[in-house]
């Protein structure tokens, strides 16, 4: 029998707001634990929740990048359960009235052929929990609460997706736009995007869905793609034999590549959500969405477009510069003072996305900066190097930041572009490769490329090669 995944994913993603959502603390990472913290964050009695109206801001921009409806009035319940890390007994959510639904989310992908859109269910607003902190040497947890009612929204999908590329796919896009907007800062490894992912499988032409397993906190593209292939095989094993997928949360192990059982999934109605009493309906009026509306950047699309008419780029060299915010920006500052803007988006995808992930850094951690990149490519454009002693130039640069002009000077590379120096190079050398020069006058015009190759062992790689190309064409 032939089985289908269904999976649907959840994201939480962290808002950029400076202070956490129902109190005045910051939201600041790796503060010493529980130095941001005060009697509303961890949940003494009497206290009372004030909401940060930029949350709100932030959810309507999200919103609206993702095609959401934004309702009128929403409203927070109290999610209910038992954590070390949750003081108040219950977390502030959005259950039966979220800020935002009926969304979508286009995810377009060479490996899919074409586009998908993937439908948003949800947008909700809520507060984060606390962290557990185990000290196995001593035995004991320690609690911090610093991440305690730091704003989150929770992305939740509808079950569109039917593989793990395309669960990465729409991932990757989701966390390109929530940066694109300025809402999220993206960091994966510090938790400010992370994803829970529901799978289940059912044979092929079947309507329901199966039994779904829950993957918990995967907080990179790769843990989520891996999971989800494992969960897909674990699943089919379990149905191949007869037997029954059980409704679970399951976590995983990236150092062993599989997942483990957690604990049995709840249902909503363990959570006995209801709706908090402290914090009044939220009415977001049309007016509040115009100015957030007017606050809205590009959008990845957008850009792609725009880059496609005024660099004249493929829509495939499109797609990769607009892939993220950083690169679309390092790219337009590169190409700003440069005549030939395809040449410099050449130079971005190859040279500077090879050394990145050579030295894995961000675009953000690049030793060169798009400034000096811009001045590289100027060398070229002016005629005082060829594409050749630049790569050289740009490998210097990356180790050692210096200008590209001092390189050029230190090492030597500035062109030759001297006419009768070349003329005589050229003439020199076709007297030195009599056969060859015969061979290409008889048709085997493959063999220019070797008179070019002579050249340039000549000058060391320096020689113009548009130059040695037209001397060439006139003696040969
Ligand atoms: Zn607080």
């Amino acid at each position: 029998m032939q089985f289908e995944p269904v999976i649907g994913l959840e994201i939480h993603a962290q808002l950029k707001t400076k202070t956490k959502i129902f109190c005045s603390c910051s939201t600041e990472f790796g503060k010493s634990p529980n130095a941001n913290t005060c009697p509303v964050c961890t949940g003494m009695p009497g206290v009372l929740p004030v909401l940060n109206k930029q949350v709100v801001s932030f959810a309507i921009k999200a919103a609206l990048a993702t095609h959401c409806t934004i309702n009128e009035e929403s409203r927070f319940d109290r999610k209910n359960y038992f954590y070390p890390d949750l003081p108040k007994g219950y977390q502030i959510s959005q259950y039966a009235m979220p800020i935002a639904e009926h969304g979508h989310l286009d995810v377009d992908s060479m490996a899919l052929g074409g586009t998908k859109s993937i439908g948003i269910t949800r947008i909700h607003m809520e507060e984060d929990a606390g962290k557990l902190i185990h000290d196995s040497a001593r035995a004991r947890s320690l609690v911090d609460l610093n991440r305690t009612g730091v704003p989150l929204i929770e992305i939740v999908s509808e079950p569109d997706i039917r593989s793990a590329q395309e669960a990465g796919a729409y991932l990757r896009k989701l966390h390109a736009i929530l940066k694109y907007i300025d809402v999220c800062d993206g960091n994966m490894e510090q938790g400010s995007f992370r994803c829970d992912a529901n799978i289940s499988i059912r044979p092929v032409g079947q309507k329901e869905f199966g039994t779904r397993a829950e993957l918990k906190n995967l907080n990179s593209f790769k843990h989520v793609e891996k999971a989800i292939l494992y969960e897909i095989k674990r699943q089919t094993y379990i149905l191949e034999e007869g037997r029954e997928v059980v409704q679970e949360t399951r976590l995983w192990d990236p150092a062993e590549n599989k997942s483990f059982s957690m604990r049995g999934k709840e249902d909503a109605h363990d959570y006995r959500y209801f709706p908090d009493p402290d914090l009044v309906p939220l009415i977001v009026d049309n007016e509040w969405i115009a100015t957030v509306e007017k606050q809205m950047p590009e959008l990845p699309g957008k850009k792609r477009s725009r880059f496609i008419s005024q660099y004249d780029l493929t829509g495939y060299d499109a797609e990769i510069l607009t892939s993220s915010i950083e690169l679309a920006d390092y790219f337009e500052e590169t190409a700003f003072p440069l005549k030939d803007k395809k040449q410099a988006a050449n130079w971005v995808m190859t040279s500077l996305l090879g050394m990145l992930k050579t030295k894995k850094l961000s675009i953000g951690q690049s030793p060169v900066s798009a400034g000096a990149f811009s001045k590289l490519l100027l060398l070229i454009e002016d005629g005082s190097i060829n594409a050749n002693a630049a790569k050289t130039v740009f490998e210097q640069m990356a180790e050692t930041k210096k200008d590209p002009k001092t390189i050029v000077k230190e090492k030597g590379l500035e062109q030759v572009s001297d006419q009768s120096e070349l003329e005589s190079m050229v003439l020199q050398t076709l007297k030195e490769n009599p056969s060859e020069v015969n061979a290409y006058q008889g048709g085997k015009t493959k063999l220019f490329s070797f008179f070019m190759g002579q050249i340039m062992k000549k000058t060391r790689g320096k020689a113009d090669p548009k130059i040695v190309t037209k001397i060439l064409k006139i003696n040969l």
